[in-house]
């Protein structure tokens, strides 16, 4: 089982990336942060848990996280090579991820982090619009739907994100730096992790993603 990690601040394009390398490189791409938005939006268990967490910009519960990703992964069977994006989140996740991957013969292959000034991705975050139905990502003046409100691709209603607001949006970085950043030097330590610059414009972002991946462009 193959497995790719995208790694980045919030706002920092983990999504649009993965959007646009999933099927080029056949990967099956598993966003943490969408999973939980679709459990919220289901009121199941596991959104009705973890919507609190979500609006506050807080992360939720790692056990809540793990269940649902192997869950995922082993429905998806164990032949996928996943692209996680927003996942791992904390060292108890990185972790438990090794461990849930040796168990089905797998393991981290590589980790591109994706870096951009933190202004920048304030920037992107206030604007951002997400499709509530195939979570397609937007943006109010750099990208929008061409019709008002509805998802180019699937028709959907394109909304802004309940966390992306600027106050939710600054304790998200926070809660990066604080949480999530300390996994950049546990990859970089196994010799895992290729830095990508993602304030440049999206096309480059995408193709030096992808060679950093050897899957050419
Ligand atoms: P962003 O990276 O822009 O903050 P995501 O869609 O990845 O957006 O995540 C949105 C929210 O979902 C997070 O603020 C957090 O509450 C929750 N979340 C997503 N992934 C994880 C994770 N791996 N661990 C804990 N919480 C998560
Ligand atoms: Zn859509």
């Amino acid at each position: 089982m193959k497995a790719i990690i995208l790694l980045g601040a919030p706002g920092v394009g983990k999504g649009t990336v993965a959007e646009a390398i999933r099927d080029t490189m056949g990967l099956t791409h598993l966003s943490t942060g969408d999973m939980l938005r679709a459990a919220v939006k289901a009121a199941t268990p596991v959104g009705l848990k973890a919507e609190s967490f979500m609006k506050r910009g807080e992360l939720v519960p790692d056990e809540v996280i793990l269940a649902l990703v192997f869950d995922r992964i082993d429905r998806d069977g164990k032949d996928s090579a996943f692209l996680f994006d927003g996942f791992p989140r904390t060292s108890e996740q990185a972790k438990l991820l090794d461990e849930g991957l040796a168990r089905r013969e797998g393991a981290v292959d590589r980790v591109v982090l994706l870096e951009a000034p933190r202004d920048l991705c304030i920037e992107r975050l206030c604007g951002r619009l997400t499709c509530r139905k195939c979570a397609a990502i937007y943006h109010a003046r750099n990208h929008p739907p061409k019709n008002p409100g509805r998802c180019d691709l699937c028709g959907g209603e394109v909304v802004t994100r309940p966390d992306d607001k600027r106050e939710t949006i600054e304790n998200r970085l926070d809660v990066f730096k604080r949480q999530t950043e300390g996994l950049i030097a546990l990859y970089d330590g196994r010799g895992l992790l290729a830095r990508v610059n993602s304030a440049q414009p999206k096309e480059k972002t995408i193709a030096d993603t992808l060679r950093a991946l050897g899957g050419s462009k």
